[in-house]
């Protein structure tokens, strides 16, 4: 059976078993949360539960363990209650993340007739244009350009479009492209499978840049993550989530995932994708749905507009 004094013992954490807030048979540590050093975080095994009495951080054993240990909520769970049924499915989840890892050697390179945005440059035209479409559209500025490495393509199968690259592990890997031209027969284009190095619907965009996070965003388009910030937002290309992309969500092992769809009023189904997902990831790590106004998606709102909906 676990023992929390087992435990804290092993791991090294300083306790006390008496004193102004311990009751008996209950435990102080300094918190993990805030950070504080006076033995404010009060343990009690018989309901599981722990509260810090100076941050408020307060819920059950297992959050404190996965806390302390820094390790998932569902691997906190096994050192608790070990069970062999949860490790084999941990098991089966990591093979998948282990295939959506790069597997070629090939390189990668963006079309033909592609460009980088540069900001020096005055006289472009064409930047111009795609420029304009950025700001009009999706209201991105220099920094949000940069920090996505857009890029426009002028000619051929992606003419009149902004190219966004996609990275793994340091590596660029594939693409999409969004047509800023009304008459072009589809908005969004792929690359083709066989010329990428993983698939887009394998892997989430802006995985790099979250890996390590405590609090990651999800939301569905590139522009969304872009505009919501490339420091902590990843997106899925689409509500259409492959078991793939919800490995990868797990393999990021933030503590908070917050899912911030579209409320496109002519899907009623989305907000149930995001509820779904959710209940998926929540033996995992936390997990909140945030619902927006009716009609909008994240790449409508300001980043003070989205700080106020995750904050409250
Ligand atoms: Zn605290």
């Amino acid at each position: 059976m676990f023992s929390i004094e087992q435990f804290l013992r092993i791991n090294n954490i300083e306790y006390r078993t008496n004193g102004k807030n311990v009751s008996k048979g209950e435990y102080s540590i300094c918190c993990p949360y805030c950070g504080e050093a006076k033995f404010h975080c009060g343990i009690n095994p018989s309901k599981g539960l722990f509260n810090c009495w100076k941050c408020s951080e307060k819920g059950n054993i297992v959050r404190l363990v996965a806390k302390i240990k820094n390790i998932s909520f569902i691997e906190a769970k096994e050192i608790i209650n070990p069970t062999s049924e949860l490790k084999k499915i941990l098991e089966e989840r990591n093979k998948v993340v282990e295939e959506s890892e790069i597997i070629s050697n090939k390189d990668f390179k963006l079309p033909e007739h592609t460009y980088r945005f540069d900001k020096d440059d005055k006289i472009n035209m064409w930047q111009e244009v795609a420029l304009n479409f950025l700001k009009e559209k999706y209201d991105l500025n220099w920094d949000d350009i940069e920090q996505a490495n857009l890029c426009y393509c002028v000619y051929g199968r992606y003419k009149n479009s902004i190219i966004i690259p996609f990275y793994l592990h340091g590596k660029m890997v594939n693409f999409i492209s969004r047509s800023w031209d009304k008459n072009a027969k589809k908005r969004y284009d792929n690359c083709p499978n066989e010329e990428s190095l993983v698939n887009t619907k394998k892997m989430i965009y802006n995985y790099d840049n979250v890996k390590g996070k405590q609090q990651i965003i999800v939301v569905e388009g590139c522009f969304d993550a872009i505009k919501t910030g490339l420091d902590r937002t990843v997106a899925l290309c689409g509500t259409e989530i492959t078991q793939e992309q919800r490995n990868t969500l797990i393999g990021l092992k933030a503590e908070e995932l917050i899912i911030l769809f579209d409320n496109d009023p002519h899907l009623t189904s989305t907000s149930k994708k995001s509820q779904d997902l959710a209940d998926y990831l929540s033996p995992f790590c936390k997990t909140k749905v945030i619902k927006l106004p009716h009609g909008k998606d994240p790449g409508d709102m300001s980043r003070d507009e989205i700080d106020n909906l995750i904050g409250g």
